[in-house]
């Protein structure tokens, strides 16, 4: 603590906040950049059908090669493009780039694969004009608007209620679902499931981690399958790295999907094309 610490002398903790501060000072810099500097890429993962394996969805993962070389993860540059601002014109890149490959992947009209899932920040729905950009940006394309989810945590449910709730259903009747991300640990009320029409639920990989060991998480997943049930909402799993946690959640629920380093990790787009030709 800084406190009591006399004149001239800086603490641990300031000069701790002083690095972190300028950490993302640089890097709100270079983000500006980015798309710009073709910095950016998307990532694709598999979901999958829990039984047969067969590829059903995947997810859009956001990959940032800095120019120093180093991997940014996005748990560490999305915080700071929301600080920014920079969410919005990230976001926009995203959803075009995503329409693109989708229009690439499909033959005659028609993906091989049900939807290809795009991660949502809270700042991006509420943004006024996020619905009328979005549409032109996949009418543009000219990809079928059904072949897009959007995956959205409950915290984004929680605040600007109403207006969210607008929003999502003006996308629904486009045909565009909503899935709930990290369904779990969000600290929220479970009311917005009354509110609001999914199409699926993950379950955040943190329960997923010690199925086999944690009775604990074995319960929690268990009521989470019950609430999916009761809402007629399909399931997803996610960080399933192992063949004895998928046999696991298969006992449990056959009809489930999973993600996870088991079946495949996240793929630029090229290996994930060729995933979808069977090729690899
Ligand atoms: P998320 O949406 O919950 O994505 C799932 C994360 O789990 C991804 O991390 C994925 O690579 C990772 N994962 C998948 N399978 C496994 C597994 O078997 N084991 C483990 N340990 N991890 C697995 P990633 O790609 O680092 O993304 C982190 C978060 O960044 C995402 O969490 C999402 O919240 C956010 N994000 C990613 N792309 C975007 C984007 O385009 N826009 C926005 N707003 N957020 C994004
Ligand atoms: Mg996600
Ligand atoms: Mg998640
Ligand atoms: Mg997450």
């Amino acid at each position: 603590h800084a406190k009591k610490m006399g004149r001239g002398v800086t603490s641990f903790y300031e000069v701790e906040m002083d690095e972190k501060i300028k950490t993302a000072i640089r890097m709100e810099h270079d983000l500006r950049h980015a798309i710009d500097r073709n910095e950016l890429k998307l990532f694709f993962q598999p979901i999958v059908d829990i039984r047969t394996e067969e590829i059903y969805g995947a997810e859009t993962l956001l990959r940032w090669h800095h120019s120093s070389g180093k991997m940014i993860s996005p748990a560490d540059f999305i915080p700071v493009a929301e600080e920014s601002k920079l969410i919005h014109q990230i976001g926009r890149w995203v959803i075009k780039e995503a329409c693109r490959k989708i229009g690439e992947w499909s033959e005659k009209g028609r993906l091989p694969i049900r939807y290809v899932s795009i991660n949502l920040s809270s700042k991006q729905l509420a943004h006024g004009s996020f619905f009328d950009e979005t549409m032109a940006a996949i009418r543009d394309s000219g990809i079928d608007p059904k072949c897009i989810k959007f995956e959205i945590t409950e915290s984004v449910l929680m605040d600007e209620s109403e207006q969210t709730q607008k929003i999502i259903s003006r996308f629904n009747r486009e045909g565009i679902g909503f899935l709930i991300d990290d369904f779990g640990t969000g600290y929220s009320s479970l009311s917005y499931l009354k509110r609001f029409k999914f199409e699926s639920i993950k379950i955040d990989k943190s329960f997923i981690h010690d199925i086999l060991s944690d009775e604990d998480d074995v319960a929690l997943v268990r009521a989470i399958l019950d609430i999916a049930k009761q809402f007629d909402y399909r399931v997803i799993a996610e960080g399933v790295e192992s063949e004895a946690q998928r046999k696991k959640l298969e006992e449990m629920d056959r009809n489930m999907f999973y993600q996870g380093y088991l079946f495949s990790k996240p793929l630029d787009a090229d290996r994930f094309a060729k995933m979808l030709k069977g090729e690899t």
